[in-house]
């Protein structure tokens, strides 16, 4: 079938090396591809100006110091925060942990309440569940919408003063479905709670400003936005980063040590024990020009026009089911009708289209929609029609051979 084109390609694959030709690389939302100028500041980083930060006294850790703090202060202005509310952490896994063992465990008290909803990635649960479990505090779940959205007015129903935690995905990794983060910081702070937002999925698809969003917390991973792996972001509001104890001890985070008694950093050296991933942030703040450049209004209406397309292709096909809500950020969750979706992505890759099937780290989702998995792909700037369309070739063959 032909695929009508509405979406404006970006026309930026030829700065990314490892997408060969006639490849539809789907899968962004798990990790994206690395444009060039971030391979460059990587290559530069250990091949040019590499030396340690923070410590040494001669000229070349100073530049590499003024690079990484540069960078501190990028990823602040790219979300619209302070840079001493920056804490750099390998990923959005560690940001999330970091707030749940720092923040809840030690904030909060027995019978306190934490809100997350049916919806959240393992990372946005698990380290809940650690901190709940040392505290013996309580979760409660918010529902979807029947379009699949965290329904916002069942939260408002949920909330009670004993809930001092709420911590929601700004979009859903699975359905693609975008919080309206403003409300929900609203009826968080309505019963006095502090509202932690998973960005990991927002931050390449999405202008994200941390100020007009009025949230407390805001973690993502750089490696989905198109920068390095084990290097992510950790935002929050500095009286509360201020008021917790350090997560990890070592150097670096410390004010003075003695065996008598150790003071620590001020925020956010405080939360940054060790040598950090100094490449990895040099790396960051080449992936926020890179996307910056682009323009993350124009990747937006990029990516949601390659959605409505796809959604629009594959609900053409009698077999196909179609998860999340139409104005999905730049993810299609879908199932083919008896078909496994291990399945479905294997006759898909023969077709040289990458996509991802599985639970995707979200499997109290997977129950929710009553399936074990599902088929997803998800776009990037790479990505352009043609990917839409060897998607839906490949699907239809998929439909094809299980007749
Ligand atoms: N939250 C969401 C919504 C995600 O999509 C992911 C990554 N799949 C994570 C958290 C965890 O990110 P990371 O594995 O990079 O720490």
């Amino acid at each position: 079938m032909s695929v009508l084109t509405t979406a404006a390609p970006l026309d930026v694959l030829a700065d990314f090396p490892a997408i060969p030709a006639g490849w539809a690389y789907l899968d962004t939302a798990a990790t994206s591809q690395k444009p060039r100028p971030v391979l460059e500041a990587i290559a530069r980083g250990y091949g040019e100006t590499y030396a340690t930060v923070h410590r040494g006294v001669y000229q070349r850790s100073a530049d590499m110091t003024l690079a990484f703090e540069a960078a501190r202060a990028r990823v602040a202005r790219f979300i619209g925060g302070k840079p001493e509310e920056v804490v750099f952490v390998r990923g959005a896994t560690e940001g999330l942990n970091l707030v749940a063992q720092c923040y809840a465990a030690t904030q909060l008290q027995a019978g306190d309440r934490i809100l997350l909803s049916a919806l959240e990635h393992h990372s946005n649960i698990v380290p809940w569940q650690m901190a709940a479990e040392k505290i013996g505090a309580q979760i409660d779940v918010v529902p979807l919408t029947a379009d699949q959205r965290i329904d916002l007015d069942a939260m408002a129903a949920m909330l009670t003063d004993r809930h001092k935690l709420v911590a929601l995905a700004h979009v859903s990794n699975v359905l693609g479905s975008v919080l309206d983060v403003k409300r929900a910081t609203e009826l968080a702070h309505g019963v006095g709670a502090k509202i932690l937002i998973d960005g990991c999925q927002a931050v390449a698809r999405l202008p994200v400003n941390v100020a007009e969003l009025g949230c407390d917390f805001y973690v993502f991973s750089g490696h989905k936005l198109y920068g390095p792996t084990g290097i992510g972001v950790l935002w929050g509001r500095y009286e509360l980063l201020d008021a917790m104890p350090p997560y990890q001890g070592g150097g670096s985070m410390i004010d003075r040590v003695t065996f008598a008694k150790t003071t620590y950093a001020p925020p956010p050296g405080r939360f940054e024990a060790g040598t950090p991933h100094i490449v990895g942030v040099v790396g960051l703040h080449a992936a926020i020009d890179y996307v910056d450049s682009i323009g993350l209004d124009r990747i937006h209406a990029h990516e949601t026009a390659l959605v409505t397309e796809t959604r629009a292709a594959l609900a053409g096909i009698n077999s196909v089911r179609l998860y999340g809500p139409a104005d999905s950020a730049g993810i299609v969750s879908f199932a083919v009708e008896g078909v496994h979706p291990h399945d479905v992505a294997t006759i898909l890759d023969e077709g040289n289209v990458a996509i991802r099937a599985g639970h995707h780290c979200a499997q109290p989702l997977m129950e929710l929609l009553e399936v074990p998995a599902t088929a997803r792909a998800s776009f990037g700037v790479y990505n352009g029609p043609a990917d839409v369309a060897a998607l839906v070739r490949g699907i239809e063959r998929v439909t094809r051979i299980f007749g």
